[in-house]
């Protein structure tokens, strides 16, 4: 490819609404471009990373036997109804009316429509096992679309669907996944983590999500580091000794957990570097349904001390809520506080640590709180005053760093990390809901076992960024990088050498199947490698005239600091 055919549009500044890195350089370096909220088009730099993600991904689903197919993005109602979801999904799911009053769905996943293809074309166990998988746009109108491609409304994901005769096969298949999926982000070049998930009503641990590690990751995530334990803090609750804890002190586990910012706004405005550990907090937040829907809104306070040690939370009673302590509705505490209805408006704080304040600030009243989100905060609610001496909930305990784990091999760490798979053992759910059967061995019909698996296509890379930048910008690992190498001949219309060596480098690298680019554009060099350092292509070769006469490039990884000098002839070994 040559630059000047290609289209490059690099920016200086970030937008606005930008908070984390993935999102500040993805947009600066003219990867993606901003439509709407969580709605994106990828530029021509940014699709050739989402299209080799896809190869990856493709190539390693082909060669764990999976067959692709591709399923309508708009699906009838009457197919999520059978299952009931249509109901049940709530306002994450988008939904839209045809001419004739008919309902449709946007698809935020495919399990109905791949069962009912299954019920009318897999009809007797000598066609199973069989997994079809997509690579396609996907709809989840989220509450609160942001990250850029982390967590957009529109986006692409690898869906996958395993359909199998019996729970023994359908855990075999489940096992080829889980093992394809490491194969996936191994080739990916990050680091990653597959952690037990919960599995929900089906009950079973044949659920794992594949977490990319970066502390600006919106899940926490539980291991041993002297053994194989790894979950995401909902499951390593749910093992934990005191065993399995309402919802909502679920949720206070894993906002205490971390004990760190990872607000960008709140930590500016109290001036804190983010992932500050905090002596105190207070926090907020929703109860939602199944679809997703908030069912209450509530307020915690707390004042955490010391180092985090959750056998010492000390949980702020609001007095007037007699018989010990419990959690206050939103309505409630405002009622307290004195404040008008309304005032703290629609706090969310479901992330791990949404509020972040020190002891000395609640004293002094104009404390900040709300979401962690920066249209959601509140300012000046006075928290502070008249609190009582903070009282000690002994049963709320905890998964904390520390803690022994469950194997007993050792401590606790916890981590922060970005989802970008999942797989999960379905059982029959899907197949009995809408009556998908296959003929048996022994004549009869049959329930499918099913199994699903995704992976966040889009959302990949913005997590490898978030694992691999620095302060120019993108580094990417070569499996996903847009272009594997960058040729950058100085000053070419100057120099006809530069420009001759320049152009047979470029043919020779094209003709060794080198995903390389051209810069031919004729910038001047310090524009040329700043684009490119922001961009991230991981090999750099510039072409000089001085060089040159002494029969040499200079080749710098997108990780150097400076160039290296090599011959000519040896550029091509030098590369592999
Ligand atoms: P999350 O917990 O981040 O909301 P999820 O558990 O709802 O994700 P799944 O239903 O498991 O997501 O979907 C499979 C994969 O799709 C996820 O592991 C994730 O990588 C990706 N994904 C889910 N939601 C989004 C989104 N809004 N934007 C980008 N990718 C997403
Ligand atoms: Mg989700
Ligand atoms: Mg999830
Ligand atoms: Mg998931």
């Amino acid at each position: 490819m040559k630059a000047s055919q290609f289209f490059i549009s690099t920016l200086k500044e970030a937008p606005a609404d930008a908070e984390v890195v993935s999102h500040q350089l993805m947009t600066r370096a003219g990867l993606i471009k901003k439509l709407g909220a969580g709605i994106y088009s990828y530029m021509p730099m940014g699709l050739r990373v989402v299209r080799k993600v896809e190869a990856i991904v493709r190539e390693e689903m082909n060669r764990a036997g999976a067959v692709e197919l591709t399923m309508p993005v708009v699906q009838p109602a009457e197919l999520w109804q059978e299952t009931g979801r249509f109901d049940k999904m709530g306002p994450e799911m988008m939904r839209i009316r045809d001419r004739h009053g008919r309902d449709f769905v946007i698809q935020p996943t495919s399990e109905e429509v791949v069962t009912d293809i299954a019920r009318q074309e897999l009809r007797s166990y000598k066609q199973l096992p069989k997994n079809f998988y997509q690579i396609q746009t996907k709809f989840r109108d989220e509450r609160r679309p942001r990250f850029g491609l982390m967590r957009g409304r529109e986006f692409t994901m690898k869906d996958a669907y395993s359909f199998d005769r019996d729970q023994a096969s359908a855990k075999a298949s489940y096992q080829v996944m889980a093992g394809a999926y490491r194969r996936i982000f191994d080739r990916f070049g990050l680091t990653y983590r597959a952690v037990a998930a919960d599995s929900g009503a089906i009950g079973g641990d044949l659920s794992e999500e594949f977490q990319v590690i970066a502390a600006t990751g919106e899940d926490a995530i539980v291991y041993c580091p002297h053994s194989d334990y790894a979950a995401n803090i909902e499951k390593a609750e749910a093992l934990a000794p005191t065993g399995p804890r309402p919802a909502a002190t679920q949720a206070l586990a894993k906002v205490s957990t971390p004990g760190q910012s990872t607000c960008p706004d709140v930590a500016a405005l109290l001036g804190v570097p983010l992932a500050t550990t905090v002596k105190s907090l207070v926090l907020a937040t929703d109860e939602t349904n199944e679809a997703g829907e908030i069912t209450k809104s509530q307020v915690w306070l707390l004042l955490l001390r010391g180092d985090h040690d959750m056998n010492e939370i000390k949980v702020a009673k609001v007095p007037g809520l007699d018989k010990g302590f419990r959690f206050a509705t939103v309505a409630e505490v405002e009622q307290h506080f004195g404040c008008k209805p309304g005032y703290l408006g629609p706090l969310n704080l479901c992330q791990p640590v949404n509020l972040v304040v020190d002891r000395d600030v609640a004293v002094m009243a104009d404390w900040i709180c709300g979401a962690n989100e920066p249209d959601f905060h509140t300012t000046g609610v006075n928290w502070g005053r008249d609190l009582p001496e903070p009282t000690v909930v002994a049963d709320l305990r905890n998964v904390v760093a520390g803690d022994l784990s469950p194997d007993g091999q050792g401590e606790l760490a916890i981590e922060r990390g970005i989802e970008v798979g999942h797989v999960f053992y379905l059982g029959t759910k899907y197949s009995q809901a809408m009556n998908a059967t296959f003929l048996a061995e022994d004549g009869k019909p049959a329930f499918f076992e099913m199994g699903c698996y995704g992976i966040g296509i889009t959302r990949l890379p913005a997590a490898a960024i978030e694992q691999s930048h620095d302060e120019r910008g993108i580094i990417w690992p070569d499996a996903i990088a847009p272009f594997t190498v960058v040729l950058c001949p100085i000053t070419p219309d100057r120099f006809p050498a530069v420009k001759e060596a320049a152009d047979a480098l470029y043919a020779q690298l094209l003709a060794e199947g080198i995903d390389v680019i051209l810069d031919d554009r004729g910038e001047r060099p310090g524009a040329m490698f700043a684009d490119w350092e922001l961009i991230g292509v991981p090999h750099r070769i510039t072409i000089g005239d001085r060089g040159l006469k002494e029969g040499q490039v200079e080749y710098q990884h997108r990780r150097d600091s400076a160039a290296t000098k090599v011959a000519t002839a040896d550029i091509l070994a030098h590369l592999k």
